[in-house]
């Protein structure tokens, strides 16, 4: 600990010499003065830059300031405290909305009252705080009350406040032992009281909310042993503070983890004057989308609650309107929300997400941000928008999230199977796919859950951001509360989970742990599944179908190839081709893994696994007969056995290939891998190929090694047993001849791993050769084939410029690169990585995400090195980070030719290479 703060407190100068230079904290927007805009969103934050942008364009925001993140990292470096100048210039702010508003903060005859949110670069839906009605106390909601004329609305504003104010800033939250929000108890209590029945909050009359107003200070005082504040601008800094301080709380670290968004960006704050949705009928607050986020269609969708304010509709506790019905009660307001509509994708030229509040008939923006959005609707998106002339084709291919293409490959339910499942209930289609799991109502037992293996359907009334984790491990999220914009849609949208909303024919019992719907009865580890295309609930486990894309692909589906998804999905992948500079090849190890690349988009195999062969049927006998061989004689009978099989696989593989070429890697695991280690299993192995127990077993020891990892495998084995090489080389040569007799082209490219000195490549480039020439006069063929090597150690990437003057290619093997760049084993890594990563040691898994800055120096180091003697050096990688995005947009900077990545990820590979070149251009 004692360290990390004299870390930080060196930090801090280079901090402040890289900040701007001005101390302008504060940044003013609406009609009158609009300071900043919406490129600004490092500094003002997503929320902050669009209300500037929105005033900009002459749209209806409601006057305010935005407090900078640059105050939230002062905040951090300076025990949350704030630059000095930062109350002259809120105070400055405030003034120039009392001028606009004709309100005074704090007046006791028409006071201004404000909201205050937290806003970050990136938005981050529902994970931090937001207050409203802030500047009300005794005296001035009954200036409120009298100046409206509405002391329902006075009062109903106050209740809120207090109630949001003492929850976020005062910490008056629900114990470990609770079931309910405190305040909620209260408001449940009074409705008891005094109705006698459960009423809506709207029911509840000006009286129950002046005494509801009483019992939240009770309770403040009670919990927190303080009075509610009453001075506004106490409100407003205590405020500020706290959505500051929510930067850091747990739910906000949980998302920033997920999707890695740094720490250090900092949330700003935005205050603004208040306009109320809770004035009446002719009032309310929704929350709508340019275009359905879900699925894509090209429609206004949101939804909306009359008499209400914002928080209202985004918690799912009243189920709102659909926004279509605004027409009915307010045609006014409608037709201005059509017309906002409208101006904000033409001038955003994206699918917007937005917030809006009615007052009177009167539409005020609260917010616009690009909408979260499935893989589908991303893809219907890009495609009408392309066809709508708003955008350009390489905008479309950019506006696709490569890590999320893989929903579309996703399996969907067999229609067969849907037609014989009973549906139980109905609810919003929120996010689409299709998800089978054994129920959990609470997001902790879900997650042990999924830890123990199972597959998890996470259940609950409504959810809220403490479900996050829970939301995570599940497969997919069933809620019987709450519309289109409650929390669990939006995050399922986000994660891509599979979910339905507010089926409300489901009953939740959390206590009984229990689900009932539809005469019966679902117990925690009970199955259900759920459509989230179609918004439907089944009983029991559905059987799920391959996705269209991968039905017209792979399976050659005719009815699939004629759907809109699959046409949308050619359609990108034509434009990735366009924009690509890489290629994108596969891991594949047989012809079916071959084909199925292939029918992706994959141009050659990246890295074929030889010893993945050996495992198969019978051979696994051949090859533990060459491992306990005991004489050069015994080792050469057993390859003689194993040399049919791998010419075999190797001439299936060429076929499937169809041209295309195949970097074949020869044998790389440690030699123990293949052997039997139980008593047992030597027995019966002994068995069968005639050997005594014994012996198995004192080879199995002589075998076993410490780090085997960094052991006795690669090259090593080749280089100690040339034989084993020269049976490799053999078995592709011999099948390349047959298969180039058949017509059919063939690239082999031989490949050895893990070398790192030049001499260890020369050795088993002789024999490759040596081989080639063999089988080339027996077969009398000219076979065109390259020998490279892969560059998985350190040695070999520093020394690249050696082993190129005699490798035609490198393939980078960056799990073993990682692992050995790292001293990090790559199957060991798991039991301190977490921690690693909740300390931001590692932002991202290096396994998983190249270690651009570390690992990443020394493949850029092998590709200058190499290509200095060889500027023809073929380069390419084939370790796990090949199929992923964030990667890949390295590989591009650093000039590979092309990434490998297995059959199913060979479309993400080919978006991500598209996105990054044109990222660069
Ligand atoms: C690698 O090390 O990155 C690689 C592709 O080889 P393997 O994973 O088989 O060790
Ligand atoms: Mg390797």
């Amino acid at each position: 600990m004692a360290k990390k703060t004299a870390a930080k407190k060196k930090a801090s100068p280079t901090a402040k010499a890289s900040s701007p230079k001005s101390d302008k904290y504060v940044y003013l927007f609406g009609k009158a003065k609009t300071d900043g805009n919406g490129g600004m969103k490092p500094l003002l934050g997503g929320k902050g830059a669009n209300l500037a942008e929105m005033c900009r364009i002459g749209l209806p925001v409601p006057p305010g300031f935005t407090i900078t993140t640059e105050v939230c990292t002062y905040y951090y470096e300076h025990k949350r405290s704030y630059p000095s100048v930062l109350r002259g210039q809120m105070e400055a702010g405030i003034a120039t909305i009392e001028k606009q508003t004709g309100r005074k903060f704090g007046d006791a005859k028409d006071p201004l009252l404000v909201s205050v949110r937290s806003g970050a670069r990136d938005s981050m839906p529902g994970m931090m705080d937001t207050i409203l009605n802030l500047g009300l106390n005794d005296e001035t909601v009954e200036a409120l009350s009298k100046k409206t004329g509405n002391p329902r609305f006075a009062w109903d504003c106050y209740r809120r406040f207090v109630q949001m104010y003492g929850d976020v800033v005062l910490g008056v939250q629900k114990g470990p032992d609770e079931d309910h929000e405190p305040f909620e108890t209260v408001i449940e209590t009074l409705k008891h009281e005094r109705h006698h029945k459960d009423i809506e909050d709207t029911k509840l009359t000006a009286d129950d909310l002046q005494e509801l107003v009483r019992r939240f200070k009770a309770l403040v005082k009670e919990r927190s042993g303080k009075d509610f504040p009453t001075s506004p601008w106490d409100q407003l800094m205590g405020a500020v503070g706290a959505v500051f301080g929510s930067w850091m709380n747990d739910r906000a670290i949980v998302y920033r983890r997920k999707y890695n968004i740094p720490t250090e960006w900092g949330t700003a704050v935005n205050v603004q004057a208040m306009v109320y949705g809770n004035t009446g009928d002719q009032s309310g607050s929704g929350v709508a989308f340019t275009r359905n986020p879900a699925n894509g269609t090209k429609e206004f969708y949101g939804e909306f609650l009359i008499n209400a304010q914002g928080e209202d509709v985004v918690a799912g506790v009243r189920t709102p309107e659909p926004v279509a019905e605004l027409k009915k009660h307010m045609a006014k307001a409608y037709a201005e929300l059509e017309r906002i509509r409208q101006t904000l994708e033409t001038h955003f030229k994206d699918v917007q997400d937005f917030e809006f509040t009615i007052e009177d008939g009167v539409v005020y923006m609260l917010q616009t941000r690009n909408g979260k959005r499935t893989a589908m609707a991303a893809l219907k998106f890009s495609m009408d928008m392309y066809k709508e002339k708003l955008i350009d084709w390489k905008t479309a291919v950019m506006r696709n999230p490569a890590d999320q293409l893989d929903q579309l490959l996703a399996p969907v339910f067999d229609a067969n199977e849907v037609k014989k499942a009973a549906t139980i209930a109905t609810g919003l289609p929120a996010g689409p796919g299709a998800a089978s799991g054994q129920i959990y109502l609470n997001a902790d037992r879900a997650v042990v859950a999924a830890e123990k293996g199972e597959k998890v359907l996470l259940v609950r009334v409504e959810t809220s951001p403490e479900d996050l984790r829970g939301m995570i491990a599940a497969e997919g999220i069933l809620t019987a509360r709450g519309g289109v914009s409650s929390h669990a849609a939006l995050v399922a949208r986000q994660m891509g989970k599979v979910c339905v909303c507010g089926a409300a024919a489901l009953e939740v019992d959390y206590q009984a742990r229990t689900v009932k719907v539809d005469g019966k009865t679902f117990k925690e580890g009970d199955w259900l599944s759920i459509d989230g295309t179609a918004g439907k609930v089944f009983a029991g486990r559905v059987a799920t179908a391959p996705s269209e894309i991968v039905a017209a692909l792979i399976h050659n589906d005719a009815s699939a190839k004629g759907t809109e998804k699959f046409k949308s999905f050619q359609q990108l992948m034509k434009w990735c081709d366009s924009a690509t500079r890489m290629g994108v090849r596969t891991n594949a190890d047989t012809p079916e893994q071959t084909q199925n690349a292939l029918a992706f988009g994959a141009v050659g195999i990246g890295l074929c696994r030889t010893e993945h062969m050996f495992f198969e049927g019978d051979r696994i006998d051949a090859m533990r007969e060459m491992i306990l061989a005991e004489t050069l004689e015994a080792r050469k009978a057993a390859l003689a056995k194993l040399l049919p099989y791998q010419r075999d696989d190797f001439a299936g593989i060429f076929r499937a290939l169809k041209g295309y070429p195949a970097t074949i890697r020869f044998l790389d695991p440690p030699l123990h891998e293949f052997l039997p280690h139980t008593k047992e299993q030597q027995q019966s192995l002994g068995k069968k190929l005639g050997i005594a127990a014994d012996k198995i077993h004192t080879r199995v020891e002589q075998l076993h090694e410490f780090n085997p990892m960094l052991g006795f495998r690669g090259c090593r084995l080749g280089i100690e047993f040339p034989e084993i090489s020269e049976m490799q080389a053999r078995a592709v040569f011999e099948a390349a001849a047959i298969v180039q007799k058949e017509g059919i082209k063939v690239r082999p490219e031989v490949m050895i791993p893990l070398v790192g000195f030049k001499k260890e490549f020369d050795l088993q480039l002789e024999v490759v050769h040596r081989v080639a020439k063999e089988v080339q006069a027996e077969k009398k063929v000219k076979l065109n084939y390259l020998v490279g090597t892969m560059i998985e150690v350190p040695r070999g990437a520093l020394t690249a410029d050696e082993i190129a003057q005699t490798a035609e290619f490198f393939s980078f093997g960056t799990n073993d690169l990682t692992q050995t760049g790292l001293g990090m084993s790559r199957d060991d890594s798991g039991s301190f990585l977490p921690h690693y990563a909740d300390l931001e040691i590692v932002t991202k898994n290096p396994f998983a995400t190249i270690d651009a800055a570390g690992v990443g120096q020394l493949v850029e180091v092998a590709v200058t090195r190499g290509r200095k003697v060889r500027p023809s050096l073929k380069l390419g990688i084939c370790g796990e980070h090949g199929g992923d995005p964030a990667s890949i947009h390295f590989f591009e900077k650093v000039g590979l030719d092309y990434v490998s990545a297995s059959p199913y990820r060979v479309p993400v590979a080919r978006l991500a290479a598209a996105q990054a070149a044109l990222a660069r251009k």
